[in-house]
């Protein structure tokens, strides 16, 4: 146990970072096993209720993977994944909507003291999505997002509640529902929130440029470093659709997107709090 006299040191010198962000939008994606293990569950959960009394208004996107595969598995689908993206045929896409809107979407909403209010992509037409075509691959009903309606999440936010969004989307040309990868979600929404920030809670503890080295974990990216990153081949799987909508959410004027470690305990207020931050930044050149 640390002496109070420390405690309170450390308390005041979150005192500039709290003065950042306050009043300034912060959007979270949660996924991983920052999601299924109970007690991170509760950590991820203090801090954001904790942010949220201290005036930095956060927005918490989640996907649900875990419990998609496991569902699906209850019923005897084979999930698959495309470039770390899962195809979505009809049957999947049931489950992805049951499983996300409705289990995991509800199970978090009731976890932050009252204070959360559940959406979803259909809600106010919060995500409007087309289907995902690369010219490659067929992702089933994987929806590009074409555009985001974000007022009903600010009028959530002035009401002093917490969003709680699942990444799922309406169609734009049709009545159909699509699987947006939450990483997209949450920098799409990122953006059109003109959030202060954008952080992706993973299972790893950053961009690694050795992905068999956990060390190796490259604590900032400017942007110009990207086409380097890319050629070099260090990002495959999950953490293509990550890179891309930190940088994505950064040129939509987000100030900077942290891929950062879920399963270590209160990482996001070791990001938001603390002058070393945790994880993988990407900002423009200066900020
Ligand atoms: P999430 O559920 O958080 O979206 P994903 O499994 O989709 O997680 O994506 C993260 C995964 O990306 C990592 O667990 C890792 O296996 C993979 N990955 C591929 N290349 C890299 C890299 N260069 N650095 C870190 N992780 C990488
Ligand atoms: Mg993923």
């Amino acid at each position: 146990m640390i002496d109070a006299e420390l405690r309170a040191g450390i308390l005041s010198e979150a005192l500039p970072h709290l003065k950042r962000y306050n009043d300034q939008i912060v959007v979270v994606k949660y996924g991983g096993n920052a999601m299924i293990d109970e007690e991170l569950k509760q950590a991820v959960i203090s801090d954001v209720l904790m942010l949220h009394l201290v005036g930095i208004h956060v927005v918490l996107v989640h996907g649900g993977g875990p419990e998609i595969s496991a569902m699906l598995k209850k019923t005897g689908t084979e999930s698959h994944f495309v470039n770390g993206l899962r195809y979505t045929d009809e049957q999947t896409m049931d489950i992805v909507q049951m499983v996300l809107c409705g289990k995991v979407n509800k199970e978090l909403v009731s976890l932050p003291d009252g204070r959360g209010i559940g959406l979803g992509g259909m809600d106010g037409n919060l995500f409007e999505a087309v289907k995902l075509d690369d010219g490659e691959n067929d992702y089933g009903y994987v929806g590009k997002i074409e555009s985001v309606n974000c007022q009903i999440v600010k009028d959530v936010i002035e009401k002093g509640y917490i969003p709680v969004i699942s990444s799922v989307a309406c169609g734009l040309d049709d009545h159909h529902s699509y699987n947006v990868n939450a990483d997209t979600a949450a920098s799409a929404l990122a953006g059109a929130l003109h959030a202060r920030k954008l952080i992706l809670l993973t299972d790893i503890a950053g961009l690694l440029a050795d992905p068999s080295d956990p060390t190796s974990v490259i604590e900032e990216v400017k942007l110009s470093r990207l086409p380097e990153l890319i050629n070099s081949d260090v990002i495959s799987g999950g953490m293509i659709p990550k890179v891309d909508c930190c940088v994505e959410a950064v040129r939509q004027g987000v100030e900077n997107a942290s891929i950062i470690d879920g399963r270590v305990p209160h990482s996001i207020l070791i990001e938001l709090l603390t002058n070393e931050g945790i994880g993988t930044m990407f900002s423009q050149e200066v900020i």
